[in-house]
């Protein structure tokens, strides 16, 4: 069978110290996971639950330590992250069964137009522009369950230029990795490939052209680029 135009390739993440890459399916979000980084952005986290968006696939960012600044904003902000690779899914997953699902975790940032996102909830419109942009989710190499396995507690940090912006520990987050599986598959049907960012700690700020960024999750693995 012919194609009308050569189909897209597929993003296929690295695995750590594996010849083997990992194929992405879609890339979910949760919003507001850390009670004190809701509490910076204006939010009650005892009112409000944590809740998803998404990012497109290849905004991933990866194989390359270069972030591009993108357009049509004056604020960028930086949001370190856990996320979950899975490489099962399904609707309506137990607790129980949530983490039979995961293949590995990696260290990511959920770059974040913070300008733009200001608009759009002012406006009640979506967040696809402050969220879903060219390579706007950097991302390390998966490491797998059999290496790292679940960590569930561990620093997770990001600097800016040398001096620390965000500090806090995986075991702040309000929903767990299995609470964030089995909430994701009643609205969604999961699958193998999908890939979640779980949220950030306080402490996000702006990035400018020139800045060098460093951050990690202890357990897990560190994660360095430049801003161009
Ligand atoms: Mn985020």
């Amino acid at each position: 069978m012919s194609t009308v135009f050569p189909p897209p390739q597929p993003v296929l993440l690295p695995v750590a110290d594996r010849e083997d890459r990992f194929p992405v399916r879609r890339v979910y979000c949760v919003g507001r996971n850390y009670a004190d980084h809701a509490i910076e952005m204006g939010h009650d986290p005892s009112r409000e639950a944590p809740f998803f968006f998404q990012k497109n696939p290849d905004n991933l960012l990866f194989g390359n330590d270069k972030f591009p600044y993108p357009p049509l904003s004056e604020d960028v902000h930086h949001e370190i992250e856990m996320a979950i690779a899975l490489k099962a899914g399904g609707a309506d997953i137990g607790l129980e069964d949530a983490m039979a699902c995961v293949y590995g975790y990696a260290v990511a940032i959920d770059f974040t137009r913070r300008d733009r996102q200001a608009e759009a909830k002012a406006a009640g419109r979506p967040w696809e522009i402050a969220k879903a942009f060219e390579h706007s989710a950097p991302i390390s190499p998966i490491l797998p369950v059999e290496t790292v396995g679940h960590p569930s507690s561990g620093r997770i940090w990001l600097n800016v230029n040398g001096v620390i912006k965000q500090d806090g520990n995986l075991d702040q987050m309000i929903w767990k990795v299995p609470e964030i599986i089995a909430e994701l598959s009643r609205l969604f049907v999961l699958a193998p490939g999908d890939v979640i960012l779980t949220g950030t700690p306080a402490g996000v700020g702006a990035v400018h052209r020139g800045d060098r960024i460093n951050c990690g999750i202890d357990g897990i693995t560190t994660l360095s680029l430049s801003v161009v």
